[in-house]
C-alpha cells in the first residue's frame, strides 16, 4: 500500500514542526509527586513478565534479550521509581500462569479486558492498539463482514484471535503463534485473510513490499493496552501508575512511542484525518508557509497537551485512590472519582465542603503539615477520615505541595487502608491476647535461627545475650546431652516436625541448682523444605515437679502408714451427704457412696450411734468426733469392730466444714484383747472364789479328822473297857490316815507347782503294780462293790517311777469306790497301740456330766461341792502322769459310770 502522505510533504512537515515547535516539556514531571517507596519494595527485585513474541510490543531480540515498546516503556517506569527489577519474556501461557500462581509482579502488555481486570489490576492504559487484516490484492475484501466464510488467520489467544471471535466470526479460523508465517501462507493461498494489530501488519507488509498483498484498517474498536500488577498488590499499583505519569508527562515517553510506532504512526492516520491534513497542506500552500506552520505549531502543541491532559485526567480518575487538591487556605479545589467514590459525594458536594470535616480537623495539624512541607517533599500521615454517610474509617494520606497555575496547592493522595487498620487491630488484638495468654500460662517463647545457630527470645526473657545451641547443651545436665543432640538434629535437619520434652538445665544465676523447663519445639521450614528456624515454648516447672514428686512421696508415706497400720482413709461431703475413698478396703474405692446406702454396712445395733455420728458431722458440733462401731465387711460373716476419728477438711465461706476425713481402723484385735482380759478376770475372780472355797473346804477336812483325834485321844482317858478303847484307837488313827493323806496331797501339789517333786525311775512289772494296788482295795471293798482286775495279757516291763504310778491308780481307785455304790469297780491296764500302754480303773458309779469331765483335772474342782474330798488328787495325778511322760483322760456318762486312764509310753523316751 502507498503512503497517504507524499514523503516529501511529510518531511516538510515534520522538520517545520521541529524548526519552528520547540515544546518544553521540562519541569513538567517535577508537579507530579515522586512517590515515596514503600519499605517492603526497597530491597526487592520486581518480577517483569511478557510475551515473547509480540513484536514491536515485547519480544526477545536477536540477542535473545527483552525488547520492544512496553519493556521500554516500564524499565524507564521502573528507573523512576528506582526500583529493581529483572523481566523475563516467554510464551503468554507460561507467562499468564506465573501471574495467577503469584510468581510474578507485573506484566506488560495487558489488553483491558473485563475478564483481565478479573485476574490482576491493570494501571491506566499508556498506549491503544488497532487491528487490521491483509489480503491478497486481488480480493475485495473491503470490510470485515466480507471475511465471513473465508479462511482468516489469527494470533492464537491473540487481540485478533480475541476480536474475531467477538465479531462472531468463529468458523474457518486458521491459529498462528508467529504472524509472519500467516502472512506467507497467505500468499501461498492456503488461507484468505489475516487479523493481525495495525502496527505488524504495517511492519509484515513493509517486509513483503511488492508482493501482491493489501492492508485493510480497522477503526473501531482499538484496545488499550496497560500494564498488570499482581491482584491486592495496591501499593505496587500505585507505584507503577505513578511512574507511568511521569514518564508520560515527559518526553520520555513520546520518544519511546515514537521510536517503536512513530513510522507506523504516519501510515495509521485514518482516513478522514488524512483529508483534514491534505486540506492543511493545500491550506499551507495557499496562505504561506508561516501561517501553516505556526498552526502547525498550535495544533501540535494542543494535541500534545490534549494528550498529556487526558493522561493526566485518565491516571487522575482511574486510580482508586483519592486524590485531593486543596488551596493553601484549605478549600477543596479539585478532586478524582476516586476521592468521591471514597467519600460519597457527588462532586458539587465534594467541591464545597471543609475539608477539616473529612481529612484535617484541626488547624494546627495543617499548619503543622505544611511547616513540614516546606522542609520535606512529602508529609505522610494516618487519620481518622468521615463519610458522608458519617461512618468514620481510616485512611492515608501523603501530602505534597506543588505549584499549580503558579499558586501554592496542596494535593493530598488518599488511601482507605481500614481494612489493614483492621487487620492490624486483629494483629495487635490477637498478639496481645496470645502474650496475655503466655503470661497467664508462665509461657516463655524462643526462636532458634537454625542457619546462623543462635536463639533469641519471641516472648519472656529466657534467653540471655546471644546463644548458640552449644551455649544452651553446656548448660544441660552432662549425660541428657546426648539425648537432646541428637532430638535437635532430628528437628533440624526436618526428620521430626515437633517434639515435648522436659528439659533440665543448670541455673544461670543460682549454681548447683537444676531448672525443669516443660518444653515444646517445633520446626518451620522454607518454601524448598529446608528447616530455618525451631520455635519453642517453655513453661518453669520446677517448682511444680518438685511438689509433685512431694506429693507422691507423702502419698507413698501415707499408703504405707494407712496399710501397715490396717487403716482407711474416707471423705465425707456434707453437702451431697457421700462418702468417697480411693482406699480398695472401702465399699467402692473412688466412687461416690451416699449416706443410705453406707448406713446398710453398718451392724443392726450400732446405726442409731452411727446416724448420731453423721448428724454431727453434718450440723458440725464437734471439731473432733470419734466412734466406735461394727462393720459388715462385704462377704465377711462377723461384722468386724471399727473404730473412727474424723475432722474438718474444708469449709466453706461462713468458715463452716463442708468435708470431713476420717480415718477409720479395725478394731478387731483390741476387742480381742479386752475380751480377753474380761475373761481372764473372771476367770481370776473364778480362781479366787474357789481358792476361798478351798481353803474353806481345806480346814474343813483338817479339822475333821483333827476334831476326832483329838476327840477320841480324850476319849481314850475315860474309856471303859478295852474294847472301848480298842475303837478309839482305831478311829484315831483312821483319821490320821486321811489328815496324811490330805496333807500329802497338799505336799505333792505344791511340790508339783514349784516344780520341785521328785522322781524316782525303776524298771517295774505293770501287771506287778496294777496286782499290788488291786490287793489294797480288796481289803477295802465296799458292800455291793465287786474289785476287778483286768491285766495285761502279756505283762510288761517299763521304766517309771513305781510310787507315783500306784498314786495315779489309786487316785483313780479311790474316786471310783467313794463315787460307785452298785456294781464294780475294775483296776486294770491294757495296751494302746503297740508302743503305749494304760493304767485304768472303770466303775459304774455315778458318772460325771460332759461340762464338768475337763474342769475335773483343775485345781480345787470338785463335781459336788459336798463330797468329801479336796478336789486335788486328779490334778495331782494329771501333772504326775505328765511329768512321767504320759497324759490323762476320762471317759464317763452319768449314771453309768466312768473311766479313768493314765497313757504312757513303754519305753522312756
Ligand atoms: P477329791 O479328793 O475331792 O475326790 P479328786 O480330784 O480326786 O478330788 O476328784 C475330784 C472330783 O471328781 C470329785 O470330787 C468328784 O466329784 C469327781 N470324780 C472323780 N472320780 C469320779 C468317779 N469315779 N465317779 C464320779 N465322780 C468322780
Amino acid at each position: 500500500m502507498k503512503p497517504i502522505f507524499p514523503k516529501r510533504i511529510a518531511l516538510i512537515v515534520i522538520l517545520s514542526l521541529l524548526a519552528v515547535c520547540e515544546i518544553s516539556a521540562d519541569n513538567e514531571n517535577d508537579q507530579i509527586p515522586q512517590p515515596q517507596i514503600p519499605e517492603g519494595y526497597k530491597n526487592k527485585t520486581i518480577r517483569l513478565v511478557g510475551g515473547s513474541n509480540y513484536f514491536p510490543y515485547e519480544f526477545l531480540n536477536e540477542k535473545g534479550e527483552p525488547d520492544g515498546f512496553n519493556v521500554e516503556l516500564i524499565k524507564v517506569v521502573m528507573d523512576k521509581l528506582g526500583l529493581q527489577y529483572e523481566i523475563h519474556l516467554g510464551l503468554w501461557p507460561d507467562v499468564m500462569a506465573q501471574m495467577e500462581r503469584g510468581d510474578a509482579d507485573v506484566m506488560l502488555g495487558v489488553i483491558n479486558s473485563k475478564e483481565r481486570e478479573m485476574s490482576m489490576s491493570l494501571t491506566v492504559p499508556h498506549s491503544k492498539i488497532y487491528l487490521s487484516y491483509i489480503t491478497r490484492a486481488e480480493d475485495r475484501l473491503n470490510s470485515i463482514y466480507s471475511l465471513s466464510g473465508k479462511t482468516i488467520a489469527v494470533d492464537r489467544n491473540g487481540i485478533s484471535h480475541h476480536y474475531i471471535s467477538a465479531a462472531g466470526i468463529t468458523r474457518n479460523l486458521a491459529l498462528y503463534d508467529d504472524t509472519s508465517i500467516a502472512v506467507q501462507d497467505l500468499e501461498k493461498g492456503k488461507v484468505d485473510a489475516v487479523l493481525c494489530p495495525s502496527v505488524i501488519s504495517h511492519l509484515l507488509l513493509k517486509a513483503n513490499k511488492n508482493k501482491g498483498l493489501k492492508v485493510h484498517h480497522i477503526d473501531e474498536p482499538y484496545y488499550s493496552l496497560s500494564f498488570g500488577v499482581n491482584k491486592g498488590d495496591s501499593e505496587l499499583l500505585t507505584l507503577v501508575n505513578m511512574g507511568l505519569m511521569q514518564v508520560i508527562l515527559n518526553n520520555e515517553y513520546s520518544d519511546i512511542y515514537k521510536k517503536w510506532m512513530g513510522s507506523y504512526e504516519r501510515h495509521h492516520v485514518s482516513r478522514p484525518m488524512a483529508i483534514i491534513f491534505l486540506s492543511l497542506v493545500s491550506l499551507v500552500l495557499v496562505a504561506g508557509v508561516f501561517v501553516i506552520l505556526l498552526r502547525y505549531r498550535i495544533n501540535k502543541v494542543i494535541k500534545r497537551l490534549c494528550h498529556s491532559e487526558n493522561n493526566f485526567r485518565e491516571i487522575f480518575n482511574a486510580t482508586t485512590e483519592g486524590i485531593v487538591l486543596e488551596s493553601m487556605r484549605g478549600e477543596i479545589l479539585d478532586c478524582n472519582q476516586g476521592a468521591l467514590d471514597m467519600f460519597g459525594y457527588s462532586k458539587e458536594e465534594f467541591l464545597k465542603i471543609d475539608p477539616d470535616l473529612i481529612l484535617a480537623p484541626n488547624r494546627l495539624l495543617r499548619e503543622e503539615q505544611l511547616a513540614y512541607l516546606s522542609n520535606h517533599d512529602f508529609y505522610t500521615y494516618e487519620r481518622m477520615a468521615r463519610k458522608k454517610s458519617g461512618l468514620v474509617f481510616w485512611v492515608e494520606v501523603s501530602l505534597k505541595k506543588i505549584i499549580l497555575d503558579g499558586q501554592e496547592t496542596t494535593l493530598s493522595v488518599v488511601r482507605d487502608i481500614s481494612l489493614r487498620k483492621k487487620s492490624q487491630k486483629e494483629l495487635m488484638e490477637a498478639r496481645e491476647e496470645l502474650i496475655i495468654a503466655m503470661r497467664i500460662g508462665k509461657l516463655t517463647a524462643w526462636v532458634y535461627d537454625v542457619n546462623n545457630d543462635y536463639f533469641y527470645n519471641l516472648h519472656g526473657n529466657l534467653i540471655t545475650g546471644k546463644m548458640t545451641i552449644e551455649d544452651i547443651f553446656a548448660r544441660m545436665i552432662p549425660e541428657e546431652v546426648p539425648r537432646y543432640r541428637s532430638l535437635y538434629q532430628e528437628m533440624c535437619s526436618g526428620k521430626r516436625s515437633s517434639s515435648e520434652y522436659i528439659l533440665r538445665i543448670y541455673s544461670s544465676t543460682a549454681p548447683n541448682t537444676i531448672l525443669s523447663y516443660e518444653t515444646r519445639a517445633f520446626a518451620i521450614k522454607n518454601d524448598d523444605g529446608e528447616v530455618i528456624r525451631l520455635i519453642g515454648t517453655q513453661r518453669d516447672v520446677t517448682e511444680e515437679l518438685k511438689m509433685r514428686k512431694e506429693l507422691v512421696d507423702f502419698r507413698v508415706r501415707t499408703d504405707f502408714i494407712m496399710k501397715s497400720t490396717g487403716m482407711l482413709m474416707w471423705l465425707y461431703d456434707t453437702r451431697d451427704r457421700t462418702f468417697i475413698s480411693s482406699d480398695s478396703l472401702f465399699v467402692r474405692p473412688n466412687i461416690h457412696v451416699g449416706v443410705d446406702e453406707y448406713l446398710t454396712y453398718i451392724f443392726h445395733e450400732d446405726l442409731n450411734n452411727y446416724m448420731d455420728f453423721l448428724d454431727k458431722m453434718d450440723v458440725h458440733t464437734e471439731d473432733k468426733l470419734n466412734l466406735e462401731y461394727r462393720f459388715h465387711v462385704p462377704n465377711v460373716k462377723t461384722p468386724t469392730w471399727e473404730v473412727v476419728e474424723a475432722m474438718p477438711l474444708d469449709r466453706d465461706e461462713n468458715s463452716v466444714p463442708i468435708v470431713y476425713i476420717g480415718l477409720v481402723r479395725n478394731n478387731n484385735k483390741w476387742r480381742a484383747m479386752a475380751d480377753n482380759l474380761i475373761k481372764l478376770r473372771l476367770k481370776a475372780e473364778e480362781a479366787n472364789v474357789m481358792k476361798s472355797s478351798f481353803l474353806a473346804n481345806m480346814s474343813h477336812e483338817i479339822r475333821t479328822p483333827l476334831n476326832a483325834i483329838l476327840g477320841f485321844s480324850q476319849l481314850l482317858y475315860s474309856a471303859q473297857s478295852d474294847e472301848e478303847r480298842a475303837e478309839y484307837v482305831e478311829r484315831i488313827k483312821k483319821n490320821n490316815d486321811v489328815l496324811l493323806e490330805l496333807i500329802n496331797d497338799i505336799l505333792d501339789i505344791s511340790k508339783l507347782e514349784s516344780g520341785s517333786l521328785k522322781l524316782f525311775y525303776s524298771n517295774l512289772s505293770v501287771n506287778g503294780l496294777i496286782d499290788e494296788v488291786f490287793n489294797t482295795f480288796v481289803y477295802k471293798k465296799k458292800e455291793g462293790v465287786d474289785i476287778r482286775l483286768a491285766l495285761l495279757e502279756e505283762d510288761i516291763i517299763v521304766n517309771s517311777d513305781k510310787l507315783r504310778l500306784i498314786q495315779i491308780v489309786t487316785n483313780f481307785a479311790n474316786n471310783a469306790q467313794k463315787f460307785t455304790h452298785s456294781g464294780y469297780v475294775e483296776i486294770g491296764a491294757s495296751m494302746v497301740g503297740s508302743q503305749h500302754f494304760e493304767i485304768y480303773v472303770k466303775d459304774t458309779g455315778i458318772g460325771i456330766p460332759p461340762e464338768r469331765q475337763k474342769s475335773i483335772f483343775e485345781r480345787f474342782t470338785q463335781v459336788d461341792d459336798f463330797a468329801q474330798g479336796t478336789g486335788l488328787g486328779l490334778p495331782i495325778a494329771k501333772q504326775l502322769s505328765e511329768l512321767l511322760g504320759g497324759y490323762i483322760g476320762v471317759e464317763s456318762a452319768v449314771g453309768k459310770g466312768s473311766r479313768f486312764y493314765a497313757v504312757f509310753p513303754c519305753c522312756k523316751s
